[in-house]
């Protein structure tokens, strides 16, 4: 059977591996011209351990993580250090789990991925029409195609969500923050620290190919075009500016740069919705069940979902109507348990309070005591 898949990261990636495997025809489209390199280390972790396992990329995926850092040093907003953060405290579920960058996974995924699947990049899909024969659908390039399934793993703004299942805020929840990357020019000795003030984290660690600053902030939902990245940095520099410490002016210097690497700037959301698929369309990862970063689950449900989407439409014979209770009897439950960690996340990474960020750094320093760091 025919199955084009709209997204080539986490979640389109493992969808062209299973749906390959188990025998169909596979078509992935992407909007970008590549696969989209950057963002901080992500984890594969839990139920994803055993994906990784099935699809024989686990060992590789070992090989090639991210060694947990020395403990670093946790800042107040004039600089002066106040805790030491040691990421193993927190980094694990479990012993199996593994910390990896998003562009080291992304190579070993589309390594696994059968030679005869057709890759078109700088294409999405235009319109989407599901009729008795199946998807018939337009490509932004002019091209048309018929599909026995059409997959949406094309993230938090995803274009298959919009076309098959309706606007976006009718399904994406704003988690009251917002992040930024970018990586730094080695021009310079960055300090690996991390500052915190209430509602603000500016952090320089290496992320497996150099130093990287990230920023988290909490905000309500702004109205901003999430493909004018002038404007993202113009909100960026508006947020950091209130802190005039440590190396907080380098970094806006950075983060203003349109020729740095690395940049990626998004709102910290969730995607909700009552079920995944529609007719011969099913949404995957971030299109369909963003857990939000701060949950460090999005790559491991992205995996999970595409593994699970695709066995288990094989097993009702490519029928997407008779395979959709099961899907979502299959990954409905872990799906909740992992939008739930995200709420763990922001009391550690973001306080909202002074009187939350005193709290955070005495956990630090208690950890500090306990763990001997
Ligand atoms: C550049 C980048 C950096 C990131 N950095 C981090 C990070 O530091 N920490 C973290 O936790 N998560 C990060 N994420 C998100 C993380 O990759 C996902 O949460 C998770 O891995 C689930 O993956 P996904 O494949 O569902 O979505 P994503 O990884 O967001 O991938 C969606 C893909 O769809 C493509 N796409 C979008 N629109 C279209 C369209 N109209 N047509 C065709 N293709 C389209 C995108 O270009 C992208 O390749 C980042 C994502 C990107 C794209």
């Amino acid at each position: 059977m025919d199955v084009l898949i709209s997204g080539a990261s986490m979640a389109g990636l493992s969808a062209a591996h299973w749906f390959a495997r188990l025998g169909h025809r596979v078509t992935v489209v992407e909007r970008a011209n590549g696969l989209r390199p950057g963002g901080a280390p992500i984890d594969v972790r839990g139920r994803a351990i055993g994906t990784a396992q099935r699809m024989g990329i686990l060992p590789r995926i070992e090989e090639e993580k991210v060694r947990i850092l020395e403990p670093g040093p946790v800042l107040d907003g004039a600089g002066a250090q106040v805790a030491t953060l040691d990421l193993r405290w927190f980094a694990n579920e479990t012993e199996a789990d593994v910390e990896i960058t998003r562009d080291r996974l992304n190579r070993i995924l589309l390594d696994a991925i059968p030679k005869d699947v057709v890759f078109r990049f700088r294409t999405s899909i235009a319109s989407l029409e599901d009729a008795h024969a199946g998807v018939r659908v337009a490509f932004t390039d002019g091209q048309h195609g018929r599909y026995d399934l059409v997959v949406g793993a094309d993230g938090l703004h995803s274009n298959v969500r919009k076309l098959a299942f309706g606007p976006e805020k009718d399904y994406v929840r704003h988690f009251g923050h917002y992040v930024a990357l970018v990586d730094l020019p080695d021009d310079r000795d960055w300090q690996r620290a991390m500052l915190s003030v209430p509602g603000l984290t500016i952090a320089v660690r290496d992320a497996g190919d150099g130093p990287q600053a990230m920023m988290l902030v909490a905000s309500p939902e702004l109205a901003y075009d999430y493909r004018d990245l002038d404007a993202q940095r113009r909100m960026i520099d508006r947020f950091l500016s209130r802190v005039d410490a440590w190396q907080v002016p380098a970094l806006r210097a950075a983060f203003r740069d349109p020729a740095a690497e690395g940049f990626y700037f998004d709102s910290v959301s969730q995607t909700h919705m009552p079920s995944w698929t529609r007719g011969r369309v099913a949404v995957i990862g971030d299109a369909g069940h963003c857990a939000a970063l701060l949950s460090g689950m999005g790559t491991t449900l992205a995996m999970v979902a595409a593994e699970t989407l695709a066995t288990t439409w094989s097993e009702h014979e490519g029928d997407l109507a008779a395979a959709s209770p099961t899907y979502h009897q299959r990954l409905r439950p872990y799906v909740e348990q992992c939008q739930a960690f995200a709420h763990q996340g922001a009391p550690i990474m973001v306080p909202a309070t002074q009187q939350a960020l005193d709290e955070r750094n005495a956990s630090f320093r208690a950890c500090a005591a306990t763990f001997g760091t």
